[in-house]
């Protein structure tokens, strides 16, 4: 469920001027960084290191290429339920507000474009959902609403281990304009603060979230898809010209994005792990918000896609590669010795042992595999997002209630939860 994507930038005309060199090259799947290295002699020489990601994109691509091939597929992912999240890291001033201001507008666009939605959802139309956004920023322990001037918000959890966003307003939109409108105004009342690297430096992580509700489909949760520009990660070297407030809020930063990889390492080992992996997700407050991203307890199909977004100057080499490293550390290889199928683990059946369970476990008799399943093995389904998948128990048969379908839902994630934890 988890895409890494890096994307060099071009070289911008300071760094131009100041004669500095592309250091970070693209070719289909792998980013090579030239690294300058002197030996104990004194000799120069060139170290090139290699990092694989799912697609690398170099200084000639585009933004709209970039958004088709990498994020439009979670537009429909999060309009069929699922809880989908894109992320930017990289260095201050590598591209990370660039691109993901790119995404907001090609997502505020498809969020209402007709034709998508019935390739994603056929029969489907915009009546049927309402688009919420909410837009804050969290900085340290603190987050502010950046839809109403800045205001105090809180990330709690509630009695019923919810996330719950407190003081963030959120909006109900109801064309492209007015989102786009929404997110340029939250994304101009960002914190910013100069550091050395750059006079706009962003020290805070932006969270543009839009929550999906599918009225056609009460039980299901709603769909969520979230656009994160992170903090800028720092260097020592950058920090040192930092007061003590700035040094403590470099390292909440650089805590933050440790947990976070934590976090989405955790969850992949979790998933193929046959012991139980704790999963640190209280240890930052954005970790905290996107529990449900990480939690396989919280029951709810996930994809995520974090970008890398990196500086090609041969002056920011050394960013580069511990950029390059934080994501490749997220890219876990499926193990090829899989533990052996667990038969009480519904992400290890094939479709024919889905098909039998869901023939004998279906309410009233009445789901039929044919519709429900057709060709998906357990760990396929359980991919599903939930409001789809009570929209396919529906449709073999009307007498199936939402309710009925939202319990028969969670009785199959209950068996794969039970199975890990
Ligand atoms: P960050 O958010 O990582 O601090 P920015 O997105 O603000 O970085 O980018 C820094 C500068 O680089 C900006 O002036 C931006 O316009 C420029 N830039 C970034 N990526 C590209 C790109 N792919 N093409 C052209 N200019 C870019």
């Amino acid at each position: 469920d988890i895409s890494v994507y890096v994307r060099a930038r071009p070289l911008l005309p300071h760094e131009l001027e100041r004669g500095l060199a592309a250091s970070v090259f693209a070719e289909d799947r792998t980013a090579s960084v030239h690294v300058p290295q002197t030996t104990v002699r004194g000799e120069s020489s060139v170290q090139v290191q290699e990092f694989k990601a799912d697609n690398v994109y170099g200084p000639d691509s585009c933004n709209d290429t970039i958004y088709e091939q990498a994020v439009r597929k979670l537009v429909g992912f999060a309009l069929k339920g699922g809880l989908a999240t894109v992320f930017a890291y990289g260095q201050t001033g590598s591209g990370k507000t660039f691109t993901l201001t790119a995404f907001e507008a090609s997502v505020s666009k498809d969020l209402f474009d007709l034709e998508l939605l019935q390739q994603w959802i056929p029969g489907a139309s915009h009546d049927d959902f309402e688009i919420h956004l909410s837009f804050f920023e969290i900085l340290g322990k603190n987050a502010v609403d950046l839809l109403s001037e800045r205001a105090p918000v809180k990330i709690l959890e509630d009695h019923f281990r919810a996330i719950q966003v407190l003081g963030a307003r959120e909006v109900h939109v109801r064309s492209t304009n007015e989102l786009q409108q929404l997110i340029q105004s939250a994304v101009q009342l960002r914190r910013t603060e100069e550091t050395s690297k750059n006079a706009t430096s962003s020290r805070s992580h932006a969270i543009c979230r839009l929550r999906i509700v599918n009225k056609s489909v009460s039980e299901a949760e709603d769909g969520v898809l979230y656009l994160i520009d992170l903090a800028g990660s720092e260097s020592h070297g950058d920090s040192k010209y930092h007061d003590k407030e700035r040094m403590k809020e470099t390292r909440e930063i650089n805590t933050s994005l440790s947990v976070l990889k934590d976090c989405i390492r955790n969850r992949v080992l979790a998933i193929y792990s046959d012991k139980f992996v704790h999963i640190p997700y209280r240890n930052s407050k954005i970790t905290h918000l996107l529990k449900d991203t990480f939690e396989i307890s919280s029951m709810r199909a996930t994809q995520t896609v974090v970008f890398a977004n990196v500086s090609p100057s041969s002056d920011d080499v050394s960013q580069t590669v511990n950029t390059l490293r934080y994501v490749g550390a997220l890219r876990i290889p499926v193990p090829k010795l899989q533990p052996a199928p667990n038969p009480a683990d519904p992400s290890t059946w094939s479709n024919a042992t889905l098909s039998q369970w869901v023939r004998e476990k279906s309410p009233k008799s009445l789901v039929r595999p044919e519709i429900l399943c057709p060709t998906e093995s357990g760990r396929q389904l359980l991919r599903v997002p939930e409001s789809e998948f009570i929209q396919r128990c529906k449709q073999c048969d009307p007498k199936i209630t939402d309710r009925a379908a939202h319990l028969f839902y969670i009785e199959l994630w209950k068996l794969m939860v039970d199975a890990r934890t």
